[in-house]
């Protein structure tokens, strides 16, 4: 059952909402006591607000279906971490733009889903200090991907309806919906409101759904999307009655299969998977040419990785115990209370990224570094463009290689693991909508093939991912 047909069978009072409610609460635990998906769940605010749904009091199209929020999302009254120490006891006042609408449709928070820290890492192992890593639905020795991976892997094991509320920064929609066999789908950017996201890096951040089904994405987004008031960066984007394309066929559809993708990082069984399903959709009447995207290949991890760490580490700055989450007393100055209070709660990573992002932004460097990757990623978002004049979405491997395990993890290196982020940047750099769409499997691990589209042409991500139903 999709949650269209969950919340149809709500309204009409069929399933009654509040029974439903907790039901999804104790299957929720269950699998959390095992997975860790879930940082925080809101069991009471859940039940008050089924209660809600089943008076009739609010109705809409995701009236009782149960979400799940990422955790770098805030929700009001509910501990809001991104899965960071120092947020710890960060009690927001106020609901995120994007929970407001899903709660304003009728749907039902469950609690906030695990992730790497701040959103640092590609296989949700950067867990802040004292958070539990989420384990693969599939097989628990690996990894979710990340760093939306609470998300992905309940979206994935949940029995029940749901949708997952995931973010984006280089590839944390796609990646983990590769790695659980979900779909995910990461809009253009300002098409979904930031307002109430706990930053990453300002200029690439978007909030996406990930379903087991293409119609949940569609819907999910549906309810998801418009302009904010409260986010600058938001726009009124055209052609935004998502499930209308489930229904259009990929008949005559101009495909753009990327080569650089199928090198030789990319193991032989994602290869032969997504080459299934280019064929698959040719198959089904849409014709492919193999495309080039040499910038976005080979400069986008570095510059990436400058623009992404220069934002993060400008944005973590004032987690310092002063405003939000951890505090203590003192009597310190206040540089060794800064100190005291960031140096135990960063996780390493979040160190990592401080330093390298500060390095990037001095002065002396900036020109060099960060200006010089802000004219490179101009260069990538043409080179898109100019793709899109000719075919209608773009085709590759959202992550190399199929979920790893912990050990295999626990062996690369920093640079070695933003290799996993290889095919996910050059999209998120250019703001373009990508999803990912889970075409099979190989050794009874799931592969998925990321669509790419040009600028508000998720309609035709969907187009393309309701062929694999
Ligand atoms: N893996 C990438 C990073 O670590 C992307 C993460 C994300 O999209 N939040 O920055």
């Amino acid at each position: 059952m999709n949650i269209k047909e969950l919340a149809q069978k709500i309204a009409s009072g069929e399933i009654d909402a509040v029974e439903h409610t907790h039901q999804v609460l104790e299957e929720a635990k269950r699998i959390n006591k095992e997975f860790n998906y879930i940082n925080t769940f809101c069991e009471k605010r859940a039940l008050a607000a089924a209660e809600s749904v089943k008076k009739g009091k609010i109705k809409g199209s995701l009236s009782g279906v149960p979400v799940s929020i990422k955790d770098s999302i805030v929700v009001k009254d509910v501990e809001s971490t991104a899965g960071s120490a120092i947020l710890k006891g960060y009690i927001p006042l106020f609901n995120a733009t994007c929970v407001q609408k899903a709660e304003d449709e009728g749907a039902i928070v469950i609690g906030k889903s695990s992730q790497d820290e701040f959103g640092f890492g590609s296989f949700s192992t950067n867990v802040g200090v004292g958070f539990k890593k989420p384990l693969n639905p599939i097989d628990p020795t690996r990894a979710c991907g990340g760093s939306s991976g609470g998300a992905a892997g309940l979206a994935m094991k949940a029995k029940f309806p749901t949708l997952s509320y995931g973010e984006s920064t280089g590839g944390s929609i796609v990646v983990p919906a590769s790695f659980c066999g979900v779909y995910g789908m990461c809009p253009t950017y300002g098409r979904v409101s930031r307002y109430g996201l706990i930053d990453y890096g300002n200029s690439l951040d978007k909030v996406g759904p990930l379903s087991k089904y293409i119609e949940d994405i569609a819907l999910g987004l549906e309810v998801m999307s418009g302009h904010d008031p409260n986010d600058s960066t938001s726009v009124k984007a055209p052609d935004s009655d998502f499930s209308s394309y489930l229904k259009k066929d990929v008949k005559g559809m101009k495909i753009g299969v990327i080569s650089e993708a199928f090198g030789d990082g990319t193991t032989q069984d994602v290869q032969d998977a997504i080459w299934d399903g280019v064929k698959k959709l040719e198959d089904l009447g849409a014709t492919y040419e193999k495309v080039k995207t040499p910038l976005a290949i080979d400069k986008g991890l570095a510059v990436y990785y400058i623009l992404a760490t220069s934002e993060a580490s400008t944005n973590l700055a004032k987690y310092c115990g002063m405003r939000y989450g951890v505090q203590k007393e003192t009597n310190e100055s206040f540089n060794d209370y800064f100190k005291n209070i960031r140096s135990p709660n960063f996780g390493d990573e979040a160190k990592r990224r401080i330093i390298l992002g500060t390095f990037a932004r001095m002065a002396g460097v900036r020109d060099a570094y960060y200006l010089k990757a802000a004219k490179v990623r101009t260069l990538i978002i043409e080179e898109y463009k100019k793709l899109f004049k000719n075919y209608d979405v773009l085709v590759c491997p959202s992550a190399p290689y199929t979920a790893p395990t912990f050990t295999e993890i626990e062996k690369l290196t920093p640079l070695h693991t933003y290799m996993a982020d290889l095919m996910t940047v050059g999209p998120n750099l250019a703001g373009i909508p990508h999803l990912n769409v889970p075409i099979g499997e190989k050794g009874g691990l799931p592969v998925g093939m990321m669509v790419l589209g040009d600028h508000f042409k998720e309609g035709e991500l969907i187009r393309t991912g309701a062929a694999f139903r």
